[in-house]
């Protein structure tokens, strides 16, 4: 069985699910997530990305949901009813509210904030100082650790999503891996494997594989996730999803829906 649990749709900056569905049967997968952003927490920046950006699954995924079941009759690949949430510690109280309320197939959480802004942000952190871009690259991940321990998403998505910014890129230390992975061991957060970068020009899989070295010493397993938010992104990114998984003897599982 294989699953890509991590896709977005035109219900938040993905395409509509139909093109999605179509995609994934050619890509020969057997399920396909629809994890579209969903922000509730109160940061400014968030919120101002939200508007913006219509990251407002909360408002629309009943609507989704229906739409969903009716494409289910349709679609050869099993569909889930999943969300991507931005994750900032402070707000634990209201995501765990909500996501009770919404009642998705699954959460997958994600740190995508920064210094008050997102963490892709070149333009942002090229002018600060190393010691100040790697005390950044440290709060990132004390924020993903609180993610992990928080037990509030089944999956934790793109783990160094700071490697896809240049001016943070192969700033994290091993000590700041271990701290995840020893987190991911005693949580029931499974991490995920992500294609969100390989069609870029330094195209690469989240986590690098420094990062994976450090996880595969720790008693943790992944699920699949392609990033993908065009049809045709789908099938290279699940490609080198499992070629990453059979060359570096990544071990995966299934959440269990
Ligand atoms: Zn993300
Ligand atoms: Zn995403």
């Amino acid at each position: 069985m294989t699953v890509d649990y991590h896709t977005h749709t035109n219900y938040s900056d993905g395409s509509v699910p139909m093109s999605m569905i179509r995609a994934a049967e050619e890509a020969g997968l057997d399920g396909i997530g629809f994890a579209d952003h969903c922000v509730v927490t109160t940061d400014e920046w968030l919120q101002t990305v939200k508007r913006a950006w219509g990251f407002n699954l909360d408002a629309t995924y009943e609507r989704r949901r229906e739409g969903l079941a009716a494409l289910r009759d349709h679609a050869d690949v099993r569909l889930f009813d999943a969300v991507e949430m931005d994750y900032k510690p402070r707000d634990e109280s209201e995501v765990a509210v909500f996501l009770d309320d919404a009642g998705f197939d699954y959460a997958v959480g994600s740190v995508h904030e920064l210094d008050g802004t997102n963490v892709h942000n070149e333009g942002h952190f090229v002018d600060k100082s190393d010691a100040e871009r790697e005390r950044l690259v440290d709060a990132y991940f004390d924020d993903l650790v609180a993610l992990v321990e928080s037990e509030l998403f089944d999956v934790a998505a793109h783990l160094d999503l700071v490697e896809r910014n240049e001016a943070l890129r192969g700033l994290a230390t091993e000590s700041q891996y271990r701290r995840v992975a020893a987190a991911l061991e005693a949580s029931s957060t499974v991490p995920e494997l992500n294609a969100g970068r390989v069609r870029d020009d330094d195209g690469e899989i989240h986590p690098v594989p420094g990062f994976m070295d450090v996880l595969l010493e720790y008693d943790v397993e992944f699920v699949l996730g392609s990033d993908a938010h065009e049809p045709e992104d789908i099938d290279p990114c699940v490609a080198a999803l499992e070629k990453f998984v059979a060359t570096h003897g990544v071990p995966t599982t299934e959440l269990s829906l």
